[in-house]
């Protein structure tokens, strides 16, 4: 953390949720919202409330969107300094319904949006100078302004001997070409820490496999792989070291997205606030957990200290 703070690049978004489940907008329904949300400043929310030191790099619209989210991280300890107000556009913005299967139905408004309009202002310029680690959220690159802000800052936190965590986010919603594919496999090629959920492992390190997998990304560099697994919890993994899983909370899932945002926070402020792998997994499994409790992808971000009752008065799943 002494080098500079934790950094992340795209989209802030309000999320609006239907209360009911089915299919789709195509008739009136009940919604709640609005909720701060976006995976890259669901990931700076919780990283700045554990106590990290934490930086988003974004923009919003002038409006009560933009102003929730502003005083949101705001309020959460994170440095608003580089997020961009665009005079023009509006707030970004993601209407979501969840279906039967746990599948969900997105109406964005991201790429036309105040969230897709940021660049390398001064103010950009000045915080990634000062920074110490990058966090790059993939589904950011989907957004040309802010895969160049993320190429760039990558190469500027590498040159002051910083470090960079990768969340690989792939959302089959929002289509990656083949200039952004590259640009991805580029990162994970130089990062430190890869927290990939499920399917991501696989791709990321184009192999099949977990060990296949892992094998070719300690084989490009990587030194530290966090695996989401849902309710089955998550795993470490690090070259010439045995595996370390910690089991999830048992908790009610009332509304799963933000989870691995929140987990991540968690884990990456933990591990620059130099704590042990064990130690960072408790408080990340622990922020994921709190996160499924609650509607709203931001909602279930926690101070150290909420965490650490939380996890005395949780019982873990058994394995
Ligand atoms: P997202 O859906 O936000 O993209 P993800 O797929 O990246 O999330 P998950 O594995 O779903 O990541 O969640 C991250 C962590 O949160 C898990 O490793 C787990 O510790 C915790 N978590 C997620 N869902 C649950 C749940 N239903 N019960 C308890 N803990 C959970
Ligand atoms: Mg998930």
């Amino acid at each position: 953390d002494t080098l500079g703070p934790t950094i992340c690049v795209g989209e802030i978004l309000v999320e609006i949720m239907a209360t009911s489940v089915g299919e789709g907008f195509l008739a009136p329904m009940d919604l709640a919202g609005p909720y701060p949300s976006g995976a890259p400043a669901i990931f700076i929310d919780q990283c700045a409330k554990i106590g990290g030191s934490a930086a988003m790099i974004g923009a919003v619209g002038r409006d009560d969107f933009g102003r929730l989210n502003l005083d949101r991280l705001a309020a959460d300890g994170a440095d608003i300094s580089a997020i961009a107000v665009d005079p023009d556009y509006p707030t970004g913005s993601a209407f979501v319904r969840y279906r039967a299967d746990g599948a969900r139905d997105f109406v964005y408004n991201i790429a036309t949006s105040a969230a897709a309009r940021l660049g390398w202002t001064d103010r950009v310029a000045d915080l990634v100078g000062r920074a110490g680690h990058l966090h790059v959220m993939g589904s950011a690159l989907s957004m040309p302004g802010a895969a160049r802000v993320i190429e760039r800052a990558a190469e500027v936190v590498k040159r002051r001997g910083g470090t960079i965590s990768v969340d690989p986010n792939l959302r089959k919603e929002l289509a990656h070409d083949a200039a952004t594919g590259r640009l991805f496999s580029d990162l994970v090629g130089i990062c430190d820490l890869l927290l990939p959920s499920g399917d991501e492992l696989d791709h990321a390190a184009g192999a099949a496999g977990t060990d296949a997998a892992l094998a070719r990304l300690f084989d490009r560099g990587v030194k530290e792989v966090a695996l989401k697994q849902g309710r089955a919890g998550a795993t470490v993994f690090a070259p010439g070291c045995p595996p370390q899983h910690a089991p999830a909370f048992a908790v009610t899932e009332l509304d799963p997205t933000g989870a691995g945002d929140c987990f991540g926070g968690a884990y990456v402020a933990c591990r620059r606030l130099g704590m042990a792998v064990p130690v960072a997994l408790t408080y990340a499994t622990a922020a994921g957990a709190r996160t499924v409790m609650r509607r709203g992808p931001m909602e279930g971000a926690a101070t150290r200290a909420e965490l650490d009752a939380f996890i005395a008065a949780t019982p873990r799943i058994a394995p």
